[in-house]
């Protein structure tokens, strides 16, 4: 298919396999009639959802996340779930009008259909300026905005609509090898329910306490980021 190009290039992408994998998906789904999210489907009178708990050392309050999912297609080879709508409760009304309008901002988004996973980006990427908190596990969580960007992603990852990093398995071998040596030179004492060794520092890249100095080489026992190749 030739295309003329009639103004000037400004900015250009590749289409890789998997965005080319969705427009065919897009460009089946239309010649097929298949049900698309869009913004004037019709609501149906029950949702299905997930709840996701979420307790902060901000407030003695938990909060609580629901998002209620639409299934397309149903009973057919194409049926997928899409994300509709989400609603977050807490006892905590501190943060209700800008909750509130987040929530709604989300909801809009998904229901206008297309690629939303952009939005856990754009919410973890929220720092607060008094400083975020450590969750379990050593997770650095850089703002309450951030922690409902994480909730929405393991939800869209739970639906199969985001991918998770997976590591190699010779990745994951070699940060055990280095774990191993790194607690044997320092004796260190590790926390069983923290998972990762006590000296560790803050990753820049995933934020969980889980740097390590080894051989003068910062390496993330999670994510196996290192800053020696
Ligand atoms: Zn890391």
């Amino acid at each position: 298919m030739s295309h003329k190009i009639t103004q000037k290039i400004v900015g250009y992408k590749v289409v890789n396999k998997e965005e080319q994998a969705q427009l065919d998906t897009q460009a089946n789904a239309q010649t097929q009639d298949l049900e698309l999210m869009h913004e004037t489907l019709k609501r149906p009178e029950v949702l299905f959802g997930t709840t996701y708990k979420i307790k902060t050392p901000q407030s003695e309050h938990a909060m609580y996340i629901t998002i209620n999912d639409m299934v397309l297609n149903a009973g057919t080879e194409f049926e997928e779930r899409h994300p509709y709508e989400i609603f977050i409760n807490s006892k905590n009304m501190e943060h209700f009008q800008w909750v509130l309008a987040l929530t709604r901002l989300i909801s809009a988004v998904w229901r206008k259909g297309g690629d939303a996973c952009f939005l856990v980006d754009e919410l973890k990427g929220v720092f607060d300026p008094k400083g975020g908190y450590f969750k379990k596990g050593g997770v650095y969580m850089p703002s309450l905005v951030a922690e409902i960007g994480c909730a929405i992603e393991s939800h869209l990852k739970r639906m199969g609509i985001m991918k998770g990093h997976e590591m190699e398995h010779h990745q994951k071998a070699f940060l055990e090898t280095k774990r191993q040596e790194f607690e044997a030179s320092v004796q260190a004492v590790q926390n069983a329910s923290e998972g990762f060794p006590e000296q560790a520092s803050l990753c820049g890249k995933c934020h969980v306490k889980a740097a390590i100095v080894m051989d003068g080489c910062v390496t993330c026992l999670n994510c196996g980021e290192s800053k020696c190749g």
